[in-house]
C-alpha cells in the first residue's frame, strides 16, 4: 500500500482564501482585522515563522501591527508593549512568538495578553474554556490537525488516536480536541515516560507525532492503513541546500508512507495549517468586537 499524501499547503490555501473573503465582508462594517506579532531577538526559525505569518496577513487583506524587538529587550518593556496593544482597539489579536530569550518569563508574558486577543489560544482562560468545551480561541497547530482530518473526510469517530507528545501547545490541546464529542476519538497520550511506545502506536488508527526528533516513528510502529500526522519540524544539516539544512518531521516518511493510508509530509503538511488557523482566529477576534 502507498499512502495518500495530505496536501496541507493546498488545504491551508483554501482556508486562507475563505478567511480573506470573510475579512473583506467585515471591512464593509469598518473593521479591518488586525494582528500584532511580537518577535524578540533573531532566532532564525522564529524569524521565518513570523515572516510567514506577516505574509499571510497581507494576503488575507488584514492589518499588520507586528513589532520586532532586540534580544536584550527587558521583560518589563515587553509587558508594557503588550499592555499598549491590549488597550489599542484597532488591534484584535496579539501573538508573542515563542521561544522568548531566557531572561524573559514566558508564563508572565502569556498571562499578560488579554484573553480576548489571545489568538494563539495559550492564555489559561482560553485553555480552560477548551477543557470544559466553552467557546475559546483554539491553539493553531492542534486545530489545524483537526481541520486537516475533516477536510480529508477522514473518519475520527470511534477511532483510536495516539498522540506522541504532551506539550501545552500541541500534544495536550490536540488530545482535548480529538476527544471532544464532535470529533469523538478515543485518545492515548504518549511521552518519554511511556513504556513500550511501539506497542501503543501500533494500536493507533490515527497516529500523531509531536515530538521534535527525526525518525521517532518508524514503519514497524505503525499499523497498516493508519492515518499518520507528522507535526514535527526538525532542521537537519544538508550541504546540498543553500541554507545548509533541510526540514524533516518526526516520522520516517518514506518507509511509513508504504504502510499508512494517509500521511502528512514535512514541509507542506501541518505547518501551513498553523498559519491558516492563526488567520481564522484573528478574523474571529475581529468579528467578536462587532458584538461588544
Ligand atoms: P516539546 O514541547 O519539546 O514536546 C515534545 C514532546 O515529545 C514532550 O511531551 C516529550 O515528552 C515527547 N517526547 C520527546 N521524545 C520522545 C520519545 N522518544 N518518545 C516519546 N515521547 C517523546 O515540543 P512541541 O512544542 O510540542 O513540538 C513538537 C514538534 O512539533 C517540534 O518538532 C516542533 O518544532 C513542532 N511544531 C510544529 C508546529 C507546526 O506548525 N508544524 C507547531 C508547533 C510545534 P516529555 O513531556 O516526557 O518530555
Amino acid at each position: 500500500m502507498s499512502a495518500e499524501i495530505i496536501d496541507g499547503k493546498a488545504i491551508a490555501e483554501q482556508v486562507r482564501a475563505d478567511v480573506a473573503e470573510k475579512a473583506a465582508e467585515l471591512k464593509k462594517t469598518g473593521i479591518i482585522p488586525c494582528l500584532a506579532v511580537i518577535l524578540v531577538g533573531e532566532n532564525p526559525a522564529s524569524v521565518s515563522y513570523v515572516t510567514g505569518k506577516q505574509k499571510a496577513l497581507a494576503e488575507a487583506g488584514m492589518a499588520d501591527k507586528s513589532v520586532r524587538l532586540p534580544e536584550n529587550t527587558t521583560e518589563d518593556e515587553l509587558l508594557a508593549l503588550i499592555d499598549r496593544l491590549n488597550k489599542d482597539d484597532t488591534v484584535h489579536g496579539i501573538l508573542v512568538q515563542l521561544p522568548l530569550p531566557k531572561h524573559i518569563n514566558e508564563d508572565r508574558v502569556i498571562m499578560a495578553i488579554d484573553p480576548k486577543k489571545d489568538v494563539d489560544g495559550f492564555h489559561p482562560v482560553n485553555v480552560g474554556n477548551l477543557m470544559i468545551g466553552r467557546k475559546s480561541f483554539l491553539p493553531c497547530t492542534p486545530h489545524g490537525v483537526v481541520v486537516l482530518l475533516k477536510k480529508m473526510n477522514i473518519e475520527t469517530s470511534g477511532k483510536h488516536c495516539v498522540i506522541i507528545g504532551r506539550s501545552n501547545i500541541v500534544g495536550k490541546p490536540l488530545a482535548l480536541l480529538m476527544a471532544q464529542r464532535e470529533v469523538n476519538s478515543t485518545v492515548t497520550i504518549c511521552h518519554t515516560g511511556t513504556k513500550n511506545l511501539a506497542e501503543i502506536t501500533k494500536q493507533a488508527d490515527i497516529l500523531v507525532a509531536a515530538v521534535g526528533h527525526p525518525s521517532t516513528v518508524t514503519r514497524d510502529m505503525v499499523k497498516p492503513g493508519a492515518v499518520v500526522i507528522d507535526v514535527g519540524v526538525n532542521r537537519i544539516p544538508d550541504e546540498t541546500k543553500k541554507s545548509g539544512f533541510r526540514l524533516v518531521g518526526d516520522v520516517d516518511f518514506d518507509a511509513v508512507s508504504e504502510t499508512a493510508s494517509y500521511i502528512t509530509p514535512v514541509p507542506k503538511g501541518v505547518g501551513p495549517m498553523t498559519i491558516a488557523m492563526l488567520m481564522v482566529n484573528t478574523l474571529e477576534a475581529a468579528e467578536n468586537t462587532l458584538n461588544k
